[in-house]
């Protein structure tokens, strides 16, 4: 027997099967983790094994596998086709691919199995003999300790350690090693299960009787054929997530299993509380903020079917989750499903091949779903399900819009309209909740002298410093460094040093100056950098401890507190006028969501955006909660402007500490590249789907010390746009020069 093995390294020289012969003795199965001899100095390395085949067909001569790193399959026969696809679709090296659907930390055997020694009585003890030998004739215990440690374990099951045991009876030790060496006792080795909730277990629910809507938009799933793909549009509040969750429950009964992605870690703790609510230890969770051993833990209750309701952030698209019949991907419109890591791949896609590949149908959630998503649901290739009001009736939240250039004009040089201004007093004064929400994505506050405009930016990196006030240092988000903050502008000498963007330290000192004596939390990265502060921070909102919660994108979604009355965005436009084609798209999303929070319950809630651009559709349409007409605007905007989904950015990366270097090589690429894609295109008669090839200095152009060229590559979608593709990949794959960074499909950001 031969095994075709895929080593453990990432290098595209060796990414290709390795035929090595199997010991007699040696039980293997495809998706086992082996080691293997490799290379001249036969090192010893991790590799997986693809197959197993009767026949070697080499002429060379073919090592024998050492051994099986674990006894179990650690890849199912579905995740070894997903990866074959993966390493096609985001050309990276097979490793690459399989190396995402198994714990990092189970590499290099780094984090294994805790144990822990137990103790228990001895099967088939005799209790009575032993129990008789326990008393003396006059009835007096011979050894009471013994007998103690003995009334603990004699019950059905009770199994303690060592150290648990002593905590109920102290100084048991003794009489442990006794009971032991009479045979009275049995010690194993328990393993014991690293909790990523510790004890913090949601109140159990059962499932819901559902609105007509709802009713209707479960039966579409579980009507759906495997490997469909449904879009469930439906406005904030219409009970997604209990038709989610009731879908799952179908799936569970049938002995199947399930799939959550969910965008956020901030999002998690009132998401995977409502699925361990109703599912309780069936739920598993994988997110980032997972200690190693928690995921180890978590990875294997889901590979050993202990727990088939997988909750988690976009790599849990990879679970080892059996029989999967269901996956859901809520949110689907985030930026957070696309990877910005080797492999660059985009977890609604690799969703919908796995739900090919293992007949599970595949629900995409939204409110606001993305314009493509939204576009194939419009043109049959998903099918849309919509839930168009929120439940019992509750009405969508009222929405202002406040102009912040007629408030200044008028006299209001604060950060609060004085419509918001008004509104906050009122929702304190009727003990209701508001959120304070930030939108601070792509730039924040960063320092300018007001007397020349000198704007204090990164000596590495072509971009604005961003001002810490807490130790009054300016860090750069891109390369880390950090400067003491100077007094005085280093171009003109004047003292005038104005922070432009809004944190959320001043917003909460210009509200407590407003309203003496509001509590306020505040939620942002620096307030958050232990594990647990976010989840502290929106329990404690909840629980009412505080009127106000300010923060960034992290309050944007999924909180669902009943006495949040009104949101206030302080500032709209900061994601406006990106130099990006969706950065309209985003805005829309972005405050479509926040204005979800607003009125859940049976209160009526209140939305005010402040913006300078009240007329832009993006934000204008807010008011109406009308994603319709900002899909048929925007869809036809791009129809005739050529872009996504009509057409695709391919974009390659050219850095070095040399600018002349990086713009040169951007520009031998984007020729070499042109003529072969055209090349391509003219076989098919159809070389106008080549919008451009556009070489040029990135949006960033310098970080990190190195300068940054990039090629842009448009082309139009259509049937040839697969083959163009591979026409890009391949060219770059031998476009050998340093200072080349690869290519990626789509990228999310252009930056
Ligand atoms: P979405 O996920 O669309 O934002 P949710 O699932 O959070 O909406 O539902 C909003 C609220 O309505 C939640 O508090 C939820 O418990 C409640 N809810 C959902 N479905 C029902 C139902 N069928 N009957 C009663 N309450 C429901
Ligand atoms: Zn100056
Ligand atoms: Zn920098």
């Amino acid at each position: 027997m031969f095994a075709r093995v895929i080593v453990d390294i990432t290098n595209s020289n060796v990414d290709r099967l390795f035929t090595y012969s199997v010991p007699e003795d040696m039980q293997l199965s495809p998706g086992q983790r082996v080691l293997v001899p490799f290379g001249r100095g036969n090192r010893p390395i991790e590799g997986f094994v693809i197959e197993l085949t009767g026949s070697a067909e080499t002429t060379h001569q073919i090592k024998s596998i050492i051994k099986p790193l674990e006894p179990y399959t650690v890849l199912l026969p579905d995740q070894l086709k997903l990866s074959e696809w993966i390493c096609r679709a985001y050309h990276c090296t097979r490793a690459d691919s399989l190396r995402g659907m198994i714990p990092a930390t189970l590499r290099g055997s780094r984090v294994r199995e805790k144990t822990v020694r137990t103790l228990r009585l001895s099967p088939g003890l005799d209790k009575d003999a032993f129990l008789a030998s326990m008393y003396k004739k006059d009835g007096t215990p011979r050894a009471p300790k013994q007998l103690e440690v003995f009334e603990l374990l004699n019950s059905p099951g009770a199994e303690y350690s060592s150290p648990d045991i002593n905590a109920f009876i102290p100084g048991a030790s003794a009489a442990i090693t006794a009971l032991i060496k009479k045979g009275v006792l049995t010690e194993s080795d328990r393993e014991l299960y690293r909790d990523p909730f510790r004890g913090h277990d949601p109140e159990p629910t059962e499932a819901l009787p559902l609105f007509p809507d709802q009713r209707y938009a479960l039966e579409g799933i579980l009507n759906a054929d495997p490997g469909e793909v449904l879009l469930l549009h439906g406005v904030t509040g219409s009970g997604k997530t209990e038709v989610y969750m009731q879908a799952i429950a179908d799936a569970l009964e049938k002995g199947s299993g399930a799939i959550v992605l969910v965008p956020e870690i901030s999002l998690t703790p009132q998401t995977t509380d409502r699925f361990r609510g109703r599912f309780g230890d069936l739920v598993a969770v994988l997110h980032s903020h997972l200690s190693d051993g928690e995921r180890f833990d978590e990875w294997r209750r889901i590979r050993f079917g202990k727990a088939r309701v997988v909750v988690g952030a976009r790599s849990a698209v990879f679970a080892p989750v059996e029989k999967l019949s269901i996956i859901i991907i809520d949110e689907e419109h985030e930026t957070s499903y696309q990877s910005e890591l080797t492999p660059k791949y985009d977890a609604r896609e690799v969703a919908q091949r796995r739900a090919k590949l293992s007949g599970a149908r595949l629900v995409l959630g939204s409110a606001t779903p993305s314009l493509t998503s939204y576009y194939r649901a419009k043109h049959g290739k998903y099918k849309l399900l919509e839930l168009p009001e929120r439940i019992n009736g509750v009405p969508m939240p009222h929405v202002d819009i406040v102009d912040m250039r007629q408030e200044f004009l008028s006299g209001n040089n604060s950060i609060f309209s004085s419509l918001l201004a008004e509104k906050l007093k009122k929702t304190y004064a009727k003990h209701e909740q508001s959120i304070l929400f930030l939108n601070r994505r792509g730039y924040s506050s960063h320092a300018e002298c007001k007397a020349c405009g000198f704007v204090f930016t990164c000596p590495n990196c072509d971009v604005a410093m961003t001002y810490h006030k807490y130790d009054g240092t300016l860090r750069c988000h891109y390369c880390g460094a950090a400067y003491r903050m100077s007094d005085k502008c280093p171009a003109c000498g004047s003292e005038f040093i104005k922070y432009s963007g809004i944190g959320t330290q001043q917003v909460e000192e210009q509200l407590a100056r407003l309203i003496p004596g509001i509590r306020c939390l505040r939620m942002d990265t620096d307030t958050t950098g232990g594990k647990t502060s976010h989840r502290e921070i929106l329990d404690a909102f909840s629980a009412g401890e505080a009127d106000v919660l300010i923060g960034t994108q992290m309050v944007a979604k999924g909180l669902d507190i009943p006495n949040v009355t009104l949101v206030g965005v302080v500032f709209a436009d900061s994601t406006l006028f990106h130099s990006d084609y969706r950065s309209g798209e985003r805005t829309f999303q972005l405050l479509t969501q926040v204005a979800g929070r607003a009125g859940r319950a049976d209160k009526e809630g209140s939305v005010v955006i402040q913006t300078n651009s009240p007329n832009h559709r993006a934000i204008r349409l807010t008011t109406t909660h009308d994603y319709k007409a900002f899909y048929r605007m925007e869809i036809e905007d791009r129809m005739h402007t050529l872009f996504p989904p009509f057409a695709l950015f391919i974009r390659a990366l050219f850095c070095s500490e040399s600018e002349q270097q990086a713009a040169d090589a951007a520009g031998r690429f984007a020729d070499g590249v042109t003529e072969k894609l055209l090349e391509c295109l003219r076989a098919h008669n159809a070389e106008k789907e080549l919008i451009f090839v556009m070489p040029g200095s990135a949006p960033i152009r310098r970080r990190d010390g190195e300068y940054r060229y990039a090629v842009i590559i448009k082309l139009a979608r259509t049937k040839h746009t697969a083959e163009a593709i591979n026409t890009v990949y391949a060219y770059a794959d031998g476009f050998n020069e340093e200072c080349f960074r690869g290519v990626e499909v789509n990228p999310q950001e252009m930056l």
